[in-house]
């Protein structure tokens, strides 16, 4: 397959004006056994220096004005008072994100999420908290590795409402070993009867490299069936949907408004600037990542070099593979024309990604919404299989 050239702009120094921020805080209480992120125990680390060192980088690139910004990690709350307000207030300097931003993320802990904490965020300009439960039952918090109990999640939520937060996301992970519908639909009626404006519920994953895919492989875990996993993802949707959060994507739920807006950018592939140790960006065509490492990323940046240790610029066609694969995970789908203006595709040229949709379509992984291809209840389990039909297209992988 052949593709026009697009208009590239060659790895710029500094994205445009607008583009969504992402600042990744590395450090948490400790480190949960299914985690692969990023992130050490924070205890003993420096949290001024890492703030200096990501106010360092964000001078050398953050963009202005950004549209959305996002607190990840690591846990943005395990950062002390004096630490967020001088990475907020650091951040406002350089980037002027409170006039700019019409949604700020911070990603919590319940642990380190106090009324005083969330009262402080606020004033400095968070519009939004997202607060990791994971769980409610003990045993499943403590196999997790969490040190919070379940009484701190409830606290920690109401703390994030009385601080006055009126957007409010929680977290759990479901289909864990010994996962049963019942106790998935108890708790998740729970929460949800919080009144939540936004629910992430993840199935867990057994990935590389941590405890949890050690324990699968000795035989200590087991995974649940794919039948049941399948069973507590359709309790998922039916119970958030009656509860007025209708699935906006895979694994995330929302009030009609309430979608957050800095992901939706991710899954519409679009542009966007990661500070801090391992996080991403993607400027123009470009993706890079900064050091794994607290050592090497402080290094860089406070000797005013960059911190990314890798760079790639996919091929046209991966590009279009890669807005479609995301873009599918959407409820709204993917507008043909629009994935193309995204992967700088030709937009007169013949397009094999826009027939395959319209062939899944046919065969019913795929629906038509308007002017979009969506996964149709059919395909829905099926994501990532049917994403693999756009890859399969992908000629020249290597940039
Ligand atoms: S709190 Fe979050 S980022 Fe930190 S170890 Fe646990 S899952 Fe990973």
């Amino acid at each position: 397959m052949s593709a026009a050239a697009p208009s590239v702009r060659a790895n710029p120094d500094r994205a445009t004006a607008g583009t969504p921020l992402y600042v990744h805080l590395p450090f948490c209480a400790a480190k949960c056994h299914y985690c692969d992120f990023f992130s050490v125990a924070g205890e003993g680390q420096d949290g001024p220096g890492m703030v200096a060192a990501i106010l360092a980088e964000a001078k050398q690139r953050a963009p202005q004005r950004p549209r959305t910004v996002f607190l990840g990690g690591g846990t943005p709350s395990y950062q002390s008072e004096p630490e967020l307000r001088a990475l907020l207030d650091g951040l406002q300097a350089v980037t002027d994100f409170r006039s700019s931003a019409d949604e700020v993320t911070a990603e919590c802990n319940p642990e380190s999420l106090s009324f005083e904490k969330a009262r402080l965020l606020h004033d400095l300009g968070v519009t939004r908290l997202s607060i990791g439960f994971q769980s409610l039952e003990p045993e499943v918090l403590t196999l997790f590795g969490r040190v919070h109990d379940v009484d701190e999640s409830f606290r920690a939520y109401d703390n994030a409402r009385r601080a006055g937060f009126d957007r409010v996301n929680v977290d759990l992970i479901y289909a864990y070993p010994g996962h049963t519908r019942e106790h998935w639909e108890r708790d998740l009626a729970r929460v949800l009867a919080l009144g939540p404006d936004h629910l992430a519920a993840y199935n867990l994953t057994f990935e590389e490299e941590t405890p949890f895919e050690r324990w699968l492989t000795d035989g200590r875990l087991q995974a649940l069936p794919e039948e049941l996993e399948l069973e507590l993802f359709d309790v998922t949707r039916d119970l958030a949907r009656k509860a007025g959060l209708p699935a906006y994507e895979i694994s995330n739920y929302a009030r009609p408004t309430e979608a957050c807006r800095h992901n939706v950018n991710y899954w519409r592939n679009g542009e966007y600037v990661g500070l801090g140790p391992s996080a991403a960006s993607k400027v123009g065509f470009t993706r890079s990542g900064n050091a794994r490492s607290i050592a090497l990323y402080r290094r860089a940046v406070e000797q005013g070099e960059s911190a990314a240790a890798w760079d790639e610029t996919p091929s046209t066609s991966l590009r279009l593979a890669e807005t479609w694969w995301l873009g599918l995970r959407l409820a709204d789908g993917v507008v043909a024309a629009r994935a193309r203006e995204t992967a700088g595709w030709a937009s007169d040229a013949h397009d094999p990604f826009e027939e395959r949709a319209r062939s899944l379509a046919d065969e019913g992984w795929l629906e038509r919404r308007g002017a979009s291809f969506a996964l149709s209840a059919r395909g829905l389990p099926l994501a990532d299989m049917l994403a693999r039909r756009f890859f399969e297209l992908v000629d020249d992988p290597a940039p």
